[in-house]
């Protein structure tokens, strides 16, 4: 069972690193332009608007690895050192870096806030884009997922609409992670449309912007809709918008629900191996570490 979890936990998080890579390439374009371009992308080939080169990750999927790395360094989760480590990663000129979260690494680093101001324009999709470090290390101790969660979010996004996803995202996770039960996981999800219907995936529309909702919706709407980790990534991904980031989002549960034989080999070794190592050795040492939780 132990085994189970660490294979389905590092199974999530390499494919969420997958997602990020593929997705890079097709960010930004519409469904048309993507197909009149690749037929079906489904190629870890880098390029993009990012000019990325093929293999490599972007901000999702660095900033996940800063906050992971901020847990294990600080020997526990506190939110000066998150802070302290999205301000590192900064510094290092990322390829890219949304705007809000730009701005409220910027606030940190010139007025040591740690609570970015409430904005009803930070419902993006970029705290809950790098949570996964945060579900990983509370699996065995699920008391502090909300409290820490909401914490290392609004660093930079201050908004109820991205606390809400990003929580039932990380509950979604967990549950796929212990049980493997798709069916478990469109329960909670079911539960948060009958609490906003807006969040529903039923229907869905096409949209796949970087807003928290569009992004819930595109990757629900491929996850459910799919039985199996290649078609979930690939669809969600060659659906264009924010396609790195619900392409991280969609393989982080594609990952946490078909394991690690579920990913395509060929993605596998193209994906930057480096990137592969940090992934394996922060997912064990998350699973492992001791819980110690400072707040503010
Ligand atoms: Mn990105
Ligand atoms: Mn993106």
């Amino acid at each position: 069972m132990k085994n189970e979890v660490f294979e389905r936990s590092l199974a999530a998080y390499i494919c969420f690193a997958i997602g990020d890579a593929l997705g890079a390439t097709t960010e930004f374009m519409l469904p048309r332009e993507i197909k009149e371009k690749y037929g079906i992308h489904d190629k870890i080939i880098g390029g993009g608007w990012l000019h990325l080169k093929s293999g490599n990750v972007t901000d999702d999927t660095e900033m996940s690895l800063a906050l992971g790395e901020s847990i294990l360094e600080t020997g526990g989760y506190s939110v000066q050192g998150a802070a302290e480590h999205f301000a590192k990663w900064m510094k290092k000129k990322p390829v890219d870096i949304g705007s809000t979260v730009r701005r409220g690494i910027v606030n940190f680093i010139t007025k040591g806030s740690v609570v970015s101001l409430y904005s009803t324009f930070s419902a993006g999709n970029g705290a809950a884009m790098r949570n996964l470090p945060v579900v990983l290390y509370c699996l065995k101790d699920w008391k502090w997922f909300e409290e820490m969660t909401i914490s290392q979010c609004h660093i930079t996004h201050n908004n109820e609409l991205s606390d809400m996803t990003t929580l039932v995202l990380g509950e979604v996770t967990k549950v796929l992670i212990e049980t493997g039960d798709k069916k478990a996981a469109l329960e909670i999800v079911s539960e948060l449309i009958k609490k906003d219907p807006s969040f529903s995936h039923s229907k869905y529309n096409g949209e796949a912007s970087g807003y928290i909702k569009d992004t819930f919706r595109t990757v629900m709407h491929y996850f459910f809709d799919s039985d199996n980790l290649y078609e979930t990534i690939v669809r969600t991904v060659n659906q264009g918008g924010d396609a790195d980031t619900n392409g991280a989002i969609a393989g982080m549960l594609a990952g946490a629900l078909y394991g690690m034989e579920g990913i395509p080999s060929k993605w596998l070794k193209a994906l930057d191996q480096d990137v592969v190592k940090l992934i394996t050795k922060q997912t064990e040492d998350l699973l492992n570490a001791h819980m110690d939780v400072v707040l503010l």
